[in-house]
């Protein structure tokens, strides 16, 4: 079993519209933005990361918005649910100000559900004894701010081999409840939980605006990802080699249920080229995409903050 995984790093999902896609998380949900850059693999689209002030792992959620893609179609395969953390007694807050909201109880927690911009499926917990702090430069007051992500939901066919390799990953199995299995991350981020929803009649998920398109999960460093990849890669899984994401190395593995999972490095972060202070202001090209400047920032829709 490895040891190196501490919970969750970011969240990666599609969009249908960049300036939406920024004013939910900024000004609805009260992140920040930490980087504005392109798709690595495809430079005509932007890729926007929101977290807290300094994009710690465990708080990062970031999209690809593709102008005018088709929703996705939820179904098994997918990351169904992505849920925040937020302190102890704010869940009236957030009710109160997304609107639209649903209660859930989940393994005797109280879930506070709701749609992102293109039907992203979000939820917010009370996370008492959460240290992480939220984001203080936003519009929510921080005794109701977001801490971080808390986990995921996973929508399987068939849960077992997802469960074995989260088992693998460390992840610990802590309860069972109808369709819903947990996993947690002892000594993890914050970002600790993974649950497992088995829908066995479901369809598969199609990709596409409000789908997640991968989870990643955090390591501190290169060479603690060099021994994940290697042990993921013994026990059988097709795994990339280390790729430089400039904020973070990644490597990226198709799990038995259909999620693609990343593995990220916490280093070097989102400061490495930007001033903590103005971080997710300008936009940032890796060198190879560094000479495409002109023509993306006519192509790119800009955004207004
Ligand atoms: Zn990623």
């Amino acid at each position: 079993m490895l040891n190196q995984i501490k919970g969750l790093h970011h969240v990666t999902s599609m969009a249908s519209d960049a300036q939406e896609n920024n004013d939910f998380f900024t000004k609805t949900l009260g992140l920040r933005r930490v980087k504005k850059t392109v798709n690595f693999d495809a430079p005509d689209v932007y890729h926007l990361y929101y977290g807290d002030e300094t994009g710690s792992a465990g708080t990062v959620m970031t999209y690809f918005p593709f102008p005018h893609i088709v929703k996705g179609r939820r179904g098994t395969g997918e990351v169904g649910e992505t849920a925040f953390a937020v302190p102890q007694g704010s869940l009236g807050y957030w009710g109160e100000r997304l609107g639209r909201v649903e209660e859930e109880t989940r393994f005797g927690e109280t879930r506070l559900r709701f749609e992102g911009p293109d039907g992203d499926g979000f939820a917010l917990v009370e996370a008492p004894g959460d240290s992480r702090a939220p984001f203080a430069g936003g519009p929510v007051p921080a005794d109701h701010g977001v801490h971080g992500f808390r986990g995921v939901t996973m929508r399987l066919h068939d849960a077992a081999a997802t469960a074995e390799l989260l088992k693998f990953m460390g992840y610990e199995e802590t309860a069972r409840e109808g369709a819903f299995t947990r996993l947690v991350m002892p000594g993890g981020n914050g970002a600790d939980v993974i649950d497992l929803e088995v829908l066995p009649g479901a369809d598969r998920a199609r990709e596409g605006a409000g789908s997640v398109h991968h989870v990643a999960f955090a390591v501190e460093n290169r060479e603690a990802q060099a021994e994940v990849r290697r042990a993921l890669t013994e026990a059988g899984a097709h795994v990339t080699p280390q790729i430089d994401r400039d904020y973070f190395w990644a490597i990226y593995f198709r799990t038995p249920g259909g999620v693609l999972f990343e593995i990220a490095t916490n280093e070097p972060g989102f400061d490495r080229d930007e001033d903590r202070a103005h971080l997710g202001e300008a936009l940032k090209l890796p060198a190879q995409h560094a000479h495409l400047r002109d023509r993306l920032e006519q192509t790119l829709q800009p955004i207004t903050d």
